[in-house]
């Protein structure tokens, strides 16, 4: 049920249009060109979004085309760790094989899994702190 102070506030809006006898058109208003594409629409959705690009780094990298694979599986979330099983009914560990303590996602097992740690650890304690 529509109000009077929504009739009002409809009455403000209203009077601020012009009408005319053109024929209506849609004009896209996030780009110069005032056309659609659904590519503009894509970039006017993260309009304001800091990009991180994280896959351009990835790609870019100098690392072997085999590890590029891997990590852009991980950053997806597409590694068949036990999560991933779980959801689709598949036989999967109930903890994580290596330290037995907590369920196992990509996020653990390269992260925060006590013996993935220790080996970043000992991968970039020489390079010191930055
Ligand atoms: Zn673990």
């Amino acid at each position: 049920m529509v109000g009077l102070f929504e009739y009002f506030q409809l009455w403000d809006v209203l009077l601020e249009m012009n009408l005319s006898q053109t024929k209506d058109v849609h004009i896209w208003c996030l780009d110069g060109s005032g056309q659609f594409s659904s590519k503009l629409a894509y970039r006017a959705f993260f309009n304001g979004a800091i990009p991180f690009e994280h896959w351009s780094r990835l790609w870019k990298s100098w690392a072997p085309p085999k590890c590029k694979v891997f990590l852009w599986l991980a950053i997806r979330n597409w590694c068949w760790t036990a999560d991933r099983l779980a959801k689709r009914g598949l036989p999967h560990p109930s903890k994580c094989p290596l330290c037995d303590q907590e369920d196992e996602d990509v996020q653990h097992l390269l992260t925060t899994c006590v013996l993935p740690r220790e080996f970043w650890f000992r991968i970039l304690a020489p390079l010191g702190p930055t």
